[in-house]
């Protein structure tokens, strides 16, 4: 298998249709092939490679020659499924990296009651706006501790109900999973996990309930790989790996995640091929002292996810273990290849009425960011319409067209911010004042030039918007 980033666009135009029909969205079938090798689109786009005979040939190798090296793998049910892996490189400056590490808390069946709904309700509210974005703790691991299967199967129900999201169930003991078939088949968690000593009974379960295991084989490589193997054989693909999380010995914990996908993106070694779990929680069966311990996680969490953990396993409860992993895995997981973007549409900040001023930026994470944390600080009420410039800022989108009359005028009318305010005034930034005659034009709203800096924007707003609205609201 050739790596994806050694593929020339001209190797997959070849095994293309080569008719240029366009139902795939694009002009030609190069520009296709272009895009599916940016991943800017996927192959099933190409109906008739999809669909016609004559190409089942080409599309089998298509698929061969973009298969990722480490497979995606989905736990949950459909409508609210977690991925987990599917990466094509093992750094994210040779393309991207596609599928940000999931972080689960665990919860284990020996705590109270008030423990467990405790920790539901910090995963739930756990939140950091952070750019634009809301970074959030994924999920939890229930882990089987109490030597009870009804408890177990108490305490997985009750967290399902609760948290409502895909969980990640953690047994060693088959007995307790083998009694919740039902709830494995509605729910598809992940499962973890066979090891050595479970892998028959887990394998069975894994077949029968149709859910994805984790193969967990600390410090032993080739068991690990030839249990892989063996599931691989009765026909269980969604796998994940553990290799083992010591930490206690952090650079042997490294060099084996590290080993592991290279062998898999760099060595088409199959068995390798699976998506990563690290388990940061395993400090808190250590003898570190108990108030470091939560800093200590936070740090070996930080290790793993950049050197390709998938999946982590973390126990603190504390929201500064958390901080600096969900920012790092922000910031990791970004693709290099673009700016930073934020959704857009039109965004409220305060408490804005029919009479609040109406401003328009671009969809850059950081002009946002900043404008709308200017604002905030400001006591602002106001209507912000985010507009689609592929994340460049204001002056360069300005310079390519992006921020242009005839965009801003399509966006304010489909926005529907003509419904929300009783003015028809839009102030723009500074930096687009060039602008501001032909937007009046599209858009027959009348244009105020902003400041330059949206750090003067408060002021501006608390002085001038008052006589803003009175001359231009009549
Ligand atoms: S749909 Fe397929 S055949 Fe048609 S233009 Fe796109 S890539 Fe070419």
């Amino acid at each position: 298998m050739v790596k994806i980033t050694k593929l020339s666009p001209i190797q997959i135009y070849r095994l293309l249709p080569k008719t240029n029909c366009g139902k795939c969205g694009e002009e030609s079938c190069m520009a296709f092939a272009v895009k599916l090798l940016n991943l800017q689109t996927t192959l099933d786009k190409c109906r008739p490679l999809v669909e016609d005979p004559k190409y089942r040939k080409n599309y089998e190798e298509l698929r061969k020659l973009l298969k990722k090296p480490v497979k995606d793998v989905y736990f949950g049910p459909e409508d609210r499924k977690i991925v987990i892996g599917g990466e094509y490189v093992m750094h994210r400056h040779e393309l991207t990296l596609l599928t940000p590490t999931v972080i689960a808390v665990e919860i284990d069946d020996s705590m109270s009651q008030d423990e467990i709904e405790r920790r539901l309700d910090f995963v739930k509210r756990f939140k950091y706006e952070y750019l634009g974005f809301e970074l959030r703790i994924d999920t939890v691991a229930v882990k089987y501790v109490s030597g009870d299967s009804d408890r177990y199967m108490k305490v997985v129900e009750f967290v399902r109900e609760r948290l409502g999201r895909p969980l990640i169930l953690c047994s060693v003991d088959p007995r307790p999973l083998e009694q919740m078939k039902q709830l494995l088949r509605d729910e598809r968690p992940l499962i973890y996990g066979a090891t050595e000593s479970n892998w028959e009974r887990m394998l069975s379960l894994c077949r029968e309930a149709k859910v994805p295991c984790t193969i967990s084989c600390p410090g032993n490589l080739d068991m690990l790989f030839s249990l892989v193997k063996t599931f691989n054989k009765y026909g269980v693909e969604d796998l994940c790996l553990d290799p083992g999380t010591f930490p206690k010995s952090i650079g042997y914990t490294v060099k084996t995640f590290t080993a592991i996908r290279w062998l898999a993106c760099n060595e088409e070694y199959e068995l390798a091929g699976y998506p990563l779990v690290g388990v940061p929680a395993t400090v808190w069966y250590t003898d570190v002292p108990d108030d470091v311990k939560p800093l200590y996680e936070s740090a070996l969490a930080a290790m793993l996810l950049i050197r390709f953990a998938d999946l982590l396993i973390m126990r603190s409860d504390k929201a500064f273990t958390y901080l600096p992993i969900v920012i790092l895995r922000k910031n990791y997981y970004t693709d290099p290849r673009r700016p930073s973007t934020v959704t857009p549409g039109l965004k409220i900040v305060g408490n804005p009425d029919e009479y609040s001023p109406v401003l328009v930026t671009c969809n850059f994470a950081l002009t946002y960011s900043i404008v709308t944390s200017d604002l905030e600080k400001g006591k602002a009420n106001a209507y912000l319409l985010v507009i689609d410039t592929e994340g460049y800022a204001v002056d360069v989108s300005v310079a390519a067209g992006k921020f242009s009359p005839d965009v801003i005028a399509k966006f304010l009318k489909e926005s529907g911010i003509e419904n929300k305010v009783k003015h028809r005034v839009l102030i723009i930034p500074g930096k687009a004042a060039k602008l501001a005659p032909e937007i009046e034009e599209k858009t027959g709203w009348k244009v105020v030039v902003g400041p330059l800096d949206s750090s003067d924007l408060p002021k501006f707003l608390e002085t001038k918007w008052p006589e803003i609205l009175k001359k231009y609201l009549q």
